[in-house]
This record gives structure tokens, C-alpha cells and sequence, in this order.
């Protein structure tokens, strides 16, 4: 359970209550495992999905981007497999009827959480189909993930960025589940947005991760297969002890999940709250080699944030297969033409992102008598709230010469209403990381008051010095307390 011991179904009261995630089309009931984001959600959103662009693709030399379409070519779906088995086994509980989906391994073993015993309707396939055009029985299919658009694209985004091996695709989007039983919030729904990277590597290397030094002394939680067959608890350990002990057996591996791990943390989440789980050899996927999912200690348990499979060379392969085109690149080491290997996939919804930043910062802080939403001030909806004291021309003047400067570049919160106090909870609450108070004393000295959130400290600075400042306390390159 998260530190904090608020429930999801809590959660989602409070998203609502800030107006950060609604039922979508609520006003005719909402539907199933659908939501729409207000307005600070969706600057949440985008802020998440900014930094991990900047940090997987725009930081590094090795990974590109790009935005496939979400209803494609029906044939890419049969040559992946999702077609023929994109499945879920769906099942109802005998005792409370409701329904539900488990795995195939599952099947007489899992029961429902009201402890009844559950009856097998069937496989269900879960995507979403639609007809392109107006000739009925052209079907095509909703994405239900972004990483086969990157096999798809593969030879012409490797040939026209000229990448060399190793190096990786990215892509942010949009994909579609039908999924059985949506349930907790934004963990499962039904349409939901996915970061994904396909990383290829050439098939001699598959063990050689030229950045493995990055993350060796990276700590983490880990759980193998073989501890969860002895019902054994995580162990702490370093990355280079994992690999040392053959536990994460690739370089790869064990580089990817300390980085995904690391991209959290960096952000404000709290390190003790992830682990990392191995795929027992049951529900590993069929094309996969070994699978490790990162996990969170969400308040409904430890679930998969993010899933980081080793594919091999299984889907360029298959879309070899079915295309009929040659998707080998050269290799100018060797000469010779070569299909990578796909080493890590890094997959991560962004709703789960999203609640995992928002359980982090959650506090509700008995002392002020208000929630303080400590989001990192890069994924803070508001970067700062500019507020007169008072109602009075001369400092509503100053304060929207600020706001009007400062907005060029931040999404910021002019409000003049409400006592002071009033507008430092409000701001608190939706984790507005800094405050900006022009009084009287501004007229002469041409400063401010600036609030942090965090501590509640203030300090006085000159107007002229704000831009630089505030530029400085977002990326952390100062601290409060050094103002
Ligand atoms: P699960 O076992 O939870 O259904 P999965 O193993 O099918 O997940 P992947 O296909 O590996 O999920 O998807 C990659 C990531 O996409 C997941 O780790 C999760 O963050 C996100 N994701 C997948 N399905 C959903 C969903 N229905 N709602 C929200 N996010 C999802």
C-alpha cells in the first residue's frame, strides 16, 4: 500500500473534485473505461509525456521518434498475432456474477475477490473494430498498442534518420482495449495513451549494452521467477549484483529497468514504492524471451506500471513474413544485411504514470487544513500563481505586468480573489509549486513575495530577477532555500 493510504476509488474522488478527470460524456451516464481530462490534467499529461520525450528521445543520440496512425492496415495485426490471439479469457463469478478476465494460466486456480469461484465464458479478442469507407465488411482495427506502427515503419525510419545499431524508436499515442472488466480509475480502461520504444540491437550483441556503467549501482527491489516459485519476498539489490547472480540475465534488461526506474524518481516518485517483477514462465507471452514488468505498490496491491519485454527478432520476422518485404538493414561492421533483435520494450500507459505522480505527492497536510499536491514543479499543471494582496489598481497593475511576462513561457494562475490564504490552499491542492504576492511594498522596492509550496517558506526578490529564478527553482538548478 502507498504511504499516503488513500484508496483509488479516493483518488478519483479528488481528481474529480479538482476537475482533473471526469467520466467521459458524464452528463448521459459516462461509459465504461472512458475519461476525459480537465483542464490541469491535461497540462499534468502533457507535462509527463514531455519529460519522457526529452528524456528518451530528445537527450539521447540513439532514439528517434515518431507518430504512426491509430487505425492502420488490418494486415499488420494479423501479421503480429493480435488478431488470432490478442485474448483474454473471460470470465463471471458464480457467487457476486460479476465479470472478469484472467490468465490463461489462471484458469481453475484464480478466484473473484468476493471469493467465488469463477465460470470460463471464453476467449475475448480485444480490440476494437471499425469499418474504413462505405463498404460494409472492410474491417479495421483501433490500435491496442503503438509498437507494431515501429516494426511497420521500421526500414524507412532506421534508413532515413541513419541510425546504427543499437538504437531506438519511440512513439507517444493513443491505443484501444476492449477490455473486459475496466476497473481502478484509470489503471484499465478502455482508451488510453502509451509510451513505448522499441529497441533494436544488433543479434551478436544482445548482451553488450554500451551504458550499462549508468545504472550498475542502481538499487532496486527485485522479485524473480524463482522467488516467486518459492514464495519468496523482493530483494534489494544493485544492478550489478543482478547481473553478477544471473538474476536479470541481459545487460539490456537490467539497463532498461534501472532507467525507467530512474525517469520516476528523477520526477518525484518514491523510489521504495516500485519494484521490479520477472515473468514466471506461465504467463510469459509467446514471442517473448523473458518479460520483467516494473511495479507499483498501488493501493489495490503491487500492479505492472510498465512492461519490458525482450521480443527478440520475433515481430520484424513476422512482418518479413507477411509483407513479403526484405526489413533487414546493412551492418557496415560486418557487411552483411541483418534483422536486429528486439532487447527491451519499454510500454507505459500514461494514466498509470498519472497516478502514480499523483499518489507520490499526495499529502493531506492536518496542519494547513489542506491537500499539498507535491508534484514535481515539471509535471505542476501551474507553474506559479500571481496574486495581488489586495483588490487595488496600483498592485493589480504590477501583478498582471508579471503574469502577462512570465506567461510567455509557463502556464501560470492569476487570481485576485479570496484572501491570501484562501489562494495559497487552493494553490496547494492542485500543486502549484510557487507563489508570487505583490504588496505594497512592491511599489517601492520593486520586489515580491515567492511562496513555496513544499515548505511554506517565503522570500523577497526583485522583480526583475523573477524570470531567472523561477527558470532556476522548475529545473533545479537551485534550491528554495538558496534564494
Ligand atoms: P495488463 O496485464 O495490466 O493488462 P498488459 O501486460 O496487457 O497489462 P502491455 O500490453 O504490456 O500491458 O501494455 C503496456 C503498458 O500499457 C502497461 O504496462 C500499462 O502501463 C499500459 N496499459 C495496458 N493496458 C492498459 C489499460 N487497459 N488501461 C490503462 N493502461 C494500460
Amino acid at each position: 500500500m502507498a504511504d499516503n493510504k488513500l484508496s483509488i476509488e479516493e483518488m478519483a474522488i479528488f481528481c474529480k473534485k479538482k476537475g482533473l478527470v471526469y467520466p467521459s460524456g458524464e452528463i448521459y451516464g459516462g461509459l465504461s473505461g472512458f475519461f476525459d481530462f480537465g483542464p490541469n490534467c491535461v497540462e499534468i499529461r502533457n507535462n509527463i509525456k514531455k519529460e519522457w520525450w526529452r528524456f528518451h528521445v530528445q537527450e539521447r543520440e540513439d532514439i528517434v521518434g515518431i507518430d504512426g496512425s491509430i487505425i492502420t492496415n488490418p494486415k499488420i495485426w494479423q501479421a503480429s498475432g493480435h488478431v488470432a490471439s490478442f485474448t483474454d479469457v473471460y470470465v463471471k463469478c458464480r457467487k457476486c456474477k460479476k465479470p472478469n478476465k484472467i490468465d490463461k494460466s489462471e484458469i481453475g486456480k484464480a478466484r473473484c475477490e468476493c471469493s467465488g469461484e469463477y465460470e470460463v465464458i471464453g476467449d475475448l479478442n480485444l480490440m476494437f473494430k471499425t469499418n474504413v469507407g462505405p463498404v460494409e465488411g472492410s474491417t479495421a482495427y483501433l490500435r491496442p498498442e503503438t509498437a507494431q506502427l515501429i516494426f511497420a515503419d521500421f526500414k524507412l525510419v532506421a534508413e532515413n534518420s541513419r541510425l546504427k545499431l543499437p538504437f531506438g524508436i519511440a512513439q507517444i499515442g493513443k491505443a484501444f482495449r476492449n477490455e473486459i472488466s475496466p476497473r481502478d480509475f484509470l489503471f484499465r480502461t478502455r482508451e488510453f495513451e502509451m509510451m513505448e520504444i522499441e529497441y533494436f540491437v544488433h543479434p551478436k550483441n544482445i548482451n553488450k549494452c554500451p551504458f550499462l556503467k549508468q545504472v550498475l549501482n542502481h538499487k532496486m527491489n527485485i522479485l524473480s521467477a524463482e522467488l516467486q516459485k518459492k514464495h519468496k519476498k523482493p530483494v534489494k539489490m544493485t544492478m550489478k549484483q543482478a547481473l553478477d547472480k544471473k538474476i536479470i540475465k541481459t545487460e539490456w534488461h537490467a539497463y532498461w529497468l534501472a532507467t525507467e526506474h530512474k525517469w520516476f524518481v528523477n520526477l518525484g516518485a518514491k523510489p521504495d514504492n516500485f519494484r521490479i517483477r520477472q515473468h514466471t514462465k506461465q504467463e510469459l507471452s509467446h514471442y517473448a524471451l523473458d518479460t520483467w514488468d516494473l511495479e507499483y505498490n498501488f493501493p489495490f496491491g503491487w500492479k505492472e506500471l510498465e512492461g519490458i519485454a525482450n521480443r527478440t527478432d520475433f515481430d520484424l520476422q513476422q512482418h518479413i513474413k507477411h509483407s513479403k518485404k526484405d526489413l533487414s538493414i546493412f551492418d557496415q561492421e560486418t557487411n552483411k544485411k541483418i534483422v536486429p533483435h528486439v532487447v527491451a520494450e519499454p510500454s507505459l500507459g500514461v494514466g498509470r504514470a498519472f497516478l502514480v505522480f499523483m499518489f507520490d505527492a499526495y499529502n493531506d497536510d492536518k496542519k494547513r487544513g489542506n491537500i499539498v499536491l507535491k508534484l514535481d514543479p515539471k509535471l505542476a499543471p501551474v507553474k506559479a500563481g500571481i496574486f495581488p494582496l489586495i483588490s487595488k489598481p496600483e498592485l493589480i497593475k504590477i501583478a498582471r505586468g508579471i503574469y502577462n511576462e512570465l506567461k510567455k513561457t509557463y502556464n501560470l494562475n492569476y487570481d485576485k480573489s479570496g484572501s491570501i490564504g484562501r489562494r495559497y490552499a487552493r494553490s496547494d491542492e492542485i500543486g502549484t509549486p510557487f507563489c508570487i504576492t505583490v504588496d505594497f511594498d512592491s511599489l517601492k522596492d520593486k520586489s515580491v513575495t515567492i511562496r513555496d509550496r513544499d515548505t511554506t517558506k517565503q522570500a523577497r526578490i526583485k522583480i526583475a530577477d523573477l524570470k531567472d529564478i523561477l527558470r532556476k527553482l522548475i529545473d533545479k538548478e537551485i534550491r528554495f532555500s538558496d534564494i
